[in-house]
C-alpha cells in the first residue's frame, strides 16, 4: 500500500516539474507577443500585448484621445524578394500577408523574429541582410 502512495506522489512531482520547465523555456506559452498600435487621430504610439494575433482587434480605443482610432501596425518582410511592407488598421490581419511587389505569401514577422526566418522560400533571392 505504501509503495503505491509513493508512486502517486512521484507522478505528481514529475508533472509539476514538467509544467515548470515548459514555462521557463523561451518561446513557450509564458511569452506574450506584442504588436504596435498607432492612433490615426493623435499619433499616439503604443505597444500592446496580444494573446492571439488572429483574434485580436485591429482597431482599438486610443488610451490618449479616447477615440476608436488606434490602428494595429504589423511589419513584414517578404521571404522571396525581401521587400518590407506594413499592414495597418483593418488591413492588419494574417489573411493580408501578401507581398505588394511579388505577391508571395511567405513573410517574416519583423515584430517577432524567429530563428531561420531569414532563409528564402523556394525560388527566392538570398537574404540581403538588414
Ligand atoms: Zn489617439
Ligand atoms: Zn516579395
Amino acid at each position: 500500500m505504501r509503495k503505491w502512495r509513493l508512486l502517486a506522489a512521484l507522478v505528481v512531482a514529475a508533472a509539476a516539474l514538467a509544467l515548470l520547465v515548459s514555462r521557463l523555456l523561451p518561446g513557450s506559452a509564458g511569452r506574450v507577443p506584442t504588436y504596435d498600435w498607432e492612433c490615426a487621430r493623435c499619433q499616439y504610439h503604443l505597444r500592446h500585448r496580444v494573446a492571439n494575433a488572429a483574434a485580436d482587434l485591429p482597431v482599438i480605443t486610443c488610451p490618449k484621445c479616447k477615440t476608436k482610432s488606434a490602428e494595429r501596425v504589423m511589419h513584414f518582410q517578404c521571404r522571396k524578394c525581401w521587400k518590407k511592407y506594413d499592414l495597418r488598421g483593418s488591413q492588419a490581419t494574417l489573411a493580408n500577408i501578401i507581398c505588394p511587389a511579388c505577391s508571395s505569401r511567405a513573410a517574416r514577422d519583423l515584430d517577432h523574429l524567429i530563428p531561420g526566418d531569414d532563409e528564402p522560400v523556394e525560388g527566392g533571392k538570398p537574404y540581403p541582410g538588414k
